[in-house]
């Protein structure tokens, strides 16, 4: 068998708004993340998918780049079958033998549905998720029903729909312009393709109204796992230095001394974003021994903490801090201290705490040798299945 390379399509060309909200649904916010940032985070993090490329709508760009930084897109057309098409004709020059379809409505994507449409690649042109239909159905007379039609061979397709890339691509190119189509998958067929069927999942149902925003924020908190981590550290003061604490200088007579800036808040808490991923601590990141940390703005290495769970799929839910110190008197500076730490990690000032104490003067922070924050951060990550 010849190794599969397979890209994956991200179809988020859509302008309605019918779910709510003054954005297209696909940037709409789901537990505080652009609903698109799910699926592509989904395929992007499968080992069998090499690329993925995202449609978006015209003049979408901006938000893309708000939503998912930099990342390959291409324009869509004025249906969902131009859409696809122009992702597949971008796709041509990468040499891919296979390709997914997913639609960014569906956010939810196991790592499973993908394994399985794989596999079934092997022997079929295509392959699609499908659900078996679990309601009883009847034919409408009017007002009235009419007979009940035999559901035992129906289903409810769902996406993502994966193909041999030539032969989709062959169909895309073939079909009537004119014409329009039900799905990728009818349009393989319709050129004597076959179709297998796989085991759709719940969790990829559509997100069409603003109904459907609430389902899927209860699908959300099935689909993720809260992670707790701590984290803690120490600076010395010493005279000359300037005193930074969560990224806000503080008039104070002495500053603390060591790594970068000493920013004792914002080590704890880069820290405690590491720990909730198990990416070790800030001196593995930002050695001590390497020169080009002297005097460095921490805010760079909270904001790489904070990239890296977002590489992970995770969303930052909560920071707490404790600051711990004899002086200076944080009090004054909390609400400036609290609001730097949420503008450096993109957050609410609500989801952060600052809080302070003494140690009644006992030890070295009772005895202003120096000064301590400890960092608790509350973060989910995608649950794997
Ligand atoms: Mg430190």
């Amino acid at each position: 068998m010849t190794a599969f390379r397979t890209a994956a399509i991200l179809v988020a060309a859509g302008s309605g708004t019918r779910a709510g909200g003054s954005v297209p649904k696909q940037y709409a916010l789901l537990g505080g993340k652009p609903l698109l940032a799910y699926a592509h985070h989904a395929l992007s993090s499968h080992p069998k998918i090499g690329a993925v490329l995202t449609v978006i709508g015209e003049g979408q760009e901006a938000l893309l780049e708000a939503a998912l930084g930099t990342t390959p897109f291409v324009t869509g057309g004025a249906t969902r079958r131009e859409s696809v098409r122009n992702g597949l004709e971008a796709l041509l020059a990468g040499g891919f033998t296979h390709v997914l379809i997913h639609d960014a409505a569906r956010p939810f994507l196991p790592a499973r549905v993908i394994d399985d449409l794989l596999t079934s690649l092997d022997a079929e042109g295509g392959a699609i998720p499908a659900l078996p239909v679990a309601d009883t159905l009847v034919r409408g007379e009017g007002a009235r029903i009419g007979d009940t039609v035999p559901r035992d061979d129906l289903y409810r397709v769902q996406t993502p729909q994966a193909f041999s890339f030539d032969a989709i691509l062959d169909a895309h190119r073939r079909w009537p312009a004119e014409q329009e189509a039900t799905d990728d998958a009818q349009m393989l067929r319709a050129f004597g393709g076959q179709v297998a069927l796989v085991p759709g999942d719940p969790m990829l149902e559509k997100i069409t109204h603003p109904a459907d925003f609430a389902a899927a924020e209860t699908r959300l908190a099935a689909a993720m796992r809260v992670r707790t981590a701590t984290g803690y550290d120490v600076h010395r003061f010493a005279e000359g230095e300037a005193l930074w604490l969560g990224g806000v200088r503080i008039p104070h007579s002495k500053g603390l001394s060591g790594h970068s800036d000493a920013d004792v808040a914002l080590h704890a808490i880069t820290d405690a974003l590491l720990g909730t991923i198990g990416a070790g601590d800030i001196g593995m990141h930002f050695p001590p021994s390497d020169p080009q940390w002297r005097g460095a703005a921490s805010a760079r290495f909270l904001e790489h903490a904070a990239s890296l769970v977002a590489a992970e799929g995770g969303i930052l839910d909560f920071i707490d801090v404790t600051l711990i110190c004899e002086a200076p008197k944080i009090g004054p500076h909390r609400e400036a201290i609290r609001a730097s730490i949420a503008a450096i990690l993109g957050l609410d000032p609500g989801q952060v705490s600052v809080k302070a104490t003494t140690t009644e003067r006992l030890g070295f922070t009772g005895r202003g040798e120096g000064m301590a924050a400890q960092a608790v951060a509350t973060v989910r990550v995608p649950a794997r299945n």
